[in-house]
C-alpha cells in the first residue's frame, strides 16, 4: 500500500513538472491591464483569462522607456532588450535568433497568426531581422524563412493584383510558392497548384490589415474565424503557436471605443477557441501585451457592460505594466514581475533548451 502511494505521488509530481507538448501565446498587441478588464466586462459571465494566473509585465526597451511592438515582440521572441524600431535585430543591428528559429531546429512545428499586415513589428520580430521601417527586408526574410504554419494580411504588398484577384507574375507570392509554400488567399483558398514538396502553409486573409471586427469588409473573416480556420492546416503535439490579436492596438491609437471593444470581444474569443482546441494539461498558455496604447480608463458602466464610459489620455502607447497571464503546464514557472524578455528565458528553461 505505502509502495502504491508513493508511486502515485512521483507521478502526481512528475505530471506537474512535465514539460508541456504544445506552447500556445496569444498577443495582444496595446492590451493594457485596463483593457483586459474591458474584454472581460464586454464578454460577461466568467471570462476565460479569469482561468490564468497573473505576472507584472515590463516592456522597456534599450534605448527608452516607452516601447515599440518591434523591440517588445524582440525581447519576447530572442530575450534580447533591442532598440524600438528593431525586429529580430540587437542594438547594434546584428540579428538574434528567434524562438520560432531555436524550436523548428529541435523539430518543433511554428506557428503565427496575426489580423496585422505580414511586415507589422510582432509578425517582423518571429520571423525577420529588420528595421521596422525596412518593408522590403522583412519581405525577403518571409520568403526565406522556415516556418510550418503564417497567417497575416497584406496580401497586396505581397503582389495580388486588387482587380484581378490573381497573383502578380514574379511577385513575392510566386516566390513563396516556388520556395515551398502551400499558399492561401483570402478565404483559404490555393493561389497557387502545389509545387513540389510542402514546407508549410501560408494564408495572407486580408490586403492590407484585417479591418476592425465591427466593420469588416464582406471577404475578412472575424479573428476568431482566421484561426479556426487557421488550426485546420495545422496541429500538436510539438506546437508553438503564437496569435496575436493586433488591431487593439490600432484601434486605441485612434482612441476608436466602438472598434476597441469588438477587438477585444474577438481577443476573449480567440483565448476561448484555443482552450477549446489545446489539451490542458499538456500545453502552457500566455496571453500577454507588448505595452498599453492610449491610456485608456473605464470612467464609467457597470459589470453587466451596460452604459461603458472610456476615457483616453493619449493617442500613442503609454509607459505601463502589461499583463502577462499563464495557464496550464508549465505555467507555475511564471510570476512576479517579469520583463517580456524573462518570458523567452523562462520558455526556453520549461522546453529543457539550453
Ligand atoms: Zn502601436
Amino acid at each position: 500500500m505505502r509502495a502504491l502511494l508513493f508511486v502515485l505521488l512521483l507521478s502526481i509530481v512528475s505530471l506537474s513538472f512535465a514539460a508541456p507538448d504544445n506552447v500556445v501565446i496569444v498577443i495582444g498587441d496595446g492590451m493594457g491591464f485596463n483593457h483586459l478588464f474591458l474584454s472581460e466586462l464586454l464578454c460577461g459571465g466568467s471570462p476565460a483569462t479569469r482561468l490564468f494566473r497573473v505576472s507584472l509585465g515590463l516592456n522597456s526597451p534599450a534605448d527608452a522607456l516607452i516601447t515599440d511592438s518591434a523591440a517588445a515582440a524582440t525581447a519576447l521572441f530572442s530575450g534580447v532588450r533591442t532598440v524600438n524600431n528593431a525586429a529580430g535585430l540587437d542594438p547594434s543591428g546584428s540579428p538574434v535568433q528567434s524562438v520560432a528559429t531555436v524550436l523548428k531546429e529541435r523539430g518543433w512545428k511554428v506557428a503565427m497568426i496575426t489580423n496585422a499586415r505580414y511586415y507589422d513589428g510582432t509578425p517582423a520580430a518571429f520571423y525577420a531581422h529588420a528595421f521596422r521601417t525596412d518593408d522590403l527586408q522583412i519581405t525577403e526574410d518571409l520568403i526565406a524563412c522556415d516556418i510550418d504554419l503564417f497567417v497575416a494580411g497584406g496580401l497586396e504588398k505581397l503582389g495580388l493584383n486588387p482587380f484581378t484577384g490573381k497573383p502578380k507574375k514574379n511577385g513575392a507570392l510566386e516566390r513563396l510558392a516556388a520556395s515551398g509554400y502551400g499558399v492561401y488567399g483570402l478565404q483559404f483558398e490555393k493561389l497557387f497548384e502545389p509545387i513540389g514538396e510542402k514546407k508549410g502553409s501560408m494564408a495572407f486573409v486580408s490586403m492590407g490589415d484585417n479591418s476592425f471586427e465591427n466593420v469588416l469588409l464582406p471577404n475578412e473573416m472575424p479573428l476568431p474565424e482566421i484561426v479556426r480556420k487557421s488550426l485546420e492546416l495545422i496541429a500538436g503535439p510539438r506546437l508553438f503557436l503564437v496569435v496575436e490579436a493586433a488591431r487593439i492596438d490600432d484601434a486605441s491609437h485612434i482612441n476608436d471605443d466602438a472598434a476597441v471593444k469588438a477587438e477585444l470581444l474577438a481577443f476573449q474569443k480567440t483565448v476561448g477557441l484555443l482552450l477549446d482546441s489545446f489539451d490542458h494539461s499538456r500545453t502552457l498558455f500566455l496571453i500577454l501585451a507588448d505595452h498599453e496604447t492610449g491610456g485608456l480608463s473605464i470612467i464609467m458602466g457597470d459589470e453587466r457592460a451596460i452604459n461603458l464610459e472610456i476615457a483616453w489620455c493619449s493617442g500613442d502607447h503609454t509607459a505601463s505594466y502589461v499583463p502577462i497571464l499563464s495557464y496550464g503546464a508549465g505555467s507555475e514557472s511564471f510570476s512576479g514581475f517579469l520583463h517580456l524578455s524573462d518570458v523567452h528565458r523562462i520558455l526556453l528553461e520549461i522546453l529543457g533548451v539550453k
